[in-house]
């Protein structure tokens, strides 16, 4: 049987010849990747805009509903036609392997090919993309003089009014692609071998989530505690311990650790107990009272939808402050807008009242100082009061660091790994709504949505509040604990 390939089917097997069987044969083993369908919805978007901007009059969408062969038939008839209009999502065969194009510009000489990616820059993997996408093209009658990748430009400042002509920059790829070009052949033809086989063996190492996160991870490693991937700063050495045959995480002999991190999570594992310096107290000692703890949770979209505001740029709508007094007594003060316009204003107005004193202004990560910033440039008239807020951050999570590790947190310090292991009893499953940031950012798309009810939009509004109040009240647990107060 000759196994039809698609481009990103071609593209998995680049990553992983087992990747690529198993989407073929086994797609049941695959886990749901976290923000996928976000990821899908955001390339859409810039894909809807893409098409506007290339559209220089009577441009043609061809439509994949009614399956591949009608999708390429309707191509090749817009192709025979005299014009010299775009042609979106023109659909290609060469050898069994079919491919989708995102602009076909038609004007001058012969075609140009455009690929768009909803990305900031150009990726290798990108050039693969188009040199795969060149190489079907070179083949029928179309052989495009050039192809490009657009990408969206994140210096780009959106002006309203729907006006969007700048929000993607161009790199011409033809000459990097033209040496992968030749290449491709050769790889249809081992893609095939792979797909008429067994299911193929394959080395687990960062190949599991470069370029793509893939969702064959349960199936290909070994389910134990701790690997070695645990190992913070491990980066590309993970592959050469791998293949030297390491795995368990326990099991490496120490002088193959690099860093004092790395030594401590070995450490940590080893003797199956949390290491907690009495060294942490100290950098407390000074910070007075009161003692605020902020988070911000930001959208970003790829394509703005606010005058002034650039693409991906972090813009807060939420924010939650714990304010905790010299006899450990709490207050909080939160602050969330759904009503869908520019929130940074009231954001920076009410964060200013609540913030009140001098004593320290705990974040977890140095993104809160970003998002202070960001409101600062919104406005000008608060800037003086937003940078004497920020002179007062102290970033928890180099503390945490520094001093702390539990083997549960996995070689991460994130405050959702570190929380579960000094106090279980606030673990973010227990909030049941939104437990994540990627999960607050697609819960205020959908309130601020027109379409979404009242009933509805009272929901989200209470789960972000109980979410956004958990990752500042998960910090006073974390700075009490770090300080040996809890
Ligand atoms: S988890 Fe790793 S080894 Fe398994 S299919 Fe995916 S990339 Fe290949």
């Amino acid at each position: 049987m000759v196994h039809g390939l698609s481009k990103s089917k071609l593209m998995s097997f680049r990553q992983c010849p087992r990747k690529l069987w198993l989407e073929k044969h086994r797609p049941d083993l695959a886990a749901e990747i976290p923000g996928q369908q976000a990821v899908f919805a955001l390339g859409h978007e810039v894909g809807d805009i893409a098409r506007r901007l290339y559209d220089t009059g009577g441009g043609v969408l061809i439509d994949y509903d009614d399956g591949l062969k009608v999708a390429m038939q309707r191509t090749r008839e817009v192709l025979a036609e005299r014009s010299s209009a775009p042609v979106f999502e023109a659909t290609f065969e060469r050898n069994g392997l079919l491919v989708r194009t995102d602009v076909l510009e038609r004007g001058g000489p012969a075609a140009r090919l455009v690929e768009v990616k909803a990305s900031t820059s150009v990726k290798p993997e990108h050039v693969v993309d188009c040199a795969i996408q060149s190489w079907v093209l070179d083949g029928s009658s179309v052989r495009p003089r050039s192809v490009a990748l657009a990408h969206v430009d994140n210096r780009f400042i959106y002006a309203g009014a729907g006006d969007y002509s700048g929000l993607l920059t161009e790199q011409d790829l033809s000459a990097e692609i033209a040496p992968i070009k030749e290449k491709v052949p050769a790889w249809v033809g081992s893609a095939r071998g792979v797909l008429a086989g067994g299911e193929p063996a394959a080395a687990i190492g960062t190949r599991c989530w470069t370029p793509y996160e893939c969702p064959f991870q349960d199936h290909c490693w070994k389910p134990v505690d701790h690997s070695i991937a645990d190992l913070p700063g491990i980066g590309g050495r993970l592959d050469q311990l791998l293949a030297e045959g390491h795995f368990e995480l326990g099991a490496l002999p120490e002088d193959l650790l690099n860093t004092a991190d790395q030594r401590r999570v070995w450490r940590a594992v080893r003797r199956g107990t949390p290491e907690l310096s009495l060294a942490a107290r100290r950098e407390f000692s000074g910070l007075g009272y009161p003692r605020c703890y902020l988070d911000f949770e930001t959208i970003n979209f790829a394509v703005p939808r606010w005058a002034g505001t650039r693409p991906y740029q972090q813009l807060p709508f939420q924010w939650s402050l714990h304010v905790e007094g010299a006899h450990g007594e709490l207050e909080h003060a939160e602050f969330l807008d759904l009503s869908g316009e520019l929130p940074l204003r009231a954001a920076a107005q009410s964060l200013l009242a609540a913030a009140r004193g001098k004593g320290p202004v705990f974040m977890y990560t140095a993104f809160e100082r970003t998002c202070l910033k960001t409101l600062a440039e919104f406005c000008p008239d608060l800037r003086e009061q937003l940078e004497t807020l920020s002179a007062r951050l102290v970033d928890l999570l180099p503390i945490a660091k520094r001093h702390y590790y539990h083997p549960d947190m996995h070689g991460s310090w994130s405050i959702k790994k570190l929380l579960p292991t000094i106090a279980p009893e606030l673990d973010y499953s227990r909030l049941g709504g939104i437990q994540e940031g990627g999960a607050a950012q697609q819960a205020f798309l959908e309130a601020i949505a027109p379409g979404t009810s009242a009933t509805r939009r009272n929901e989200i509004r209470r789960e972000l509040l109980a979410y956004c109040g958990q990752d500042t009240l998960a910090m006073v647990t974390v700075a009490r604990y770090l300080e040996g107060r809890s």
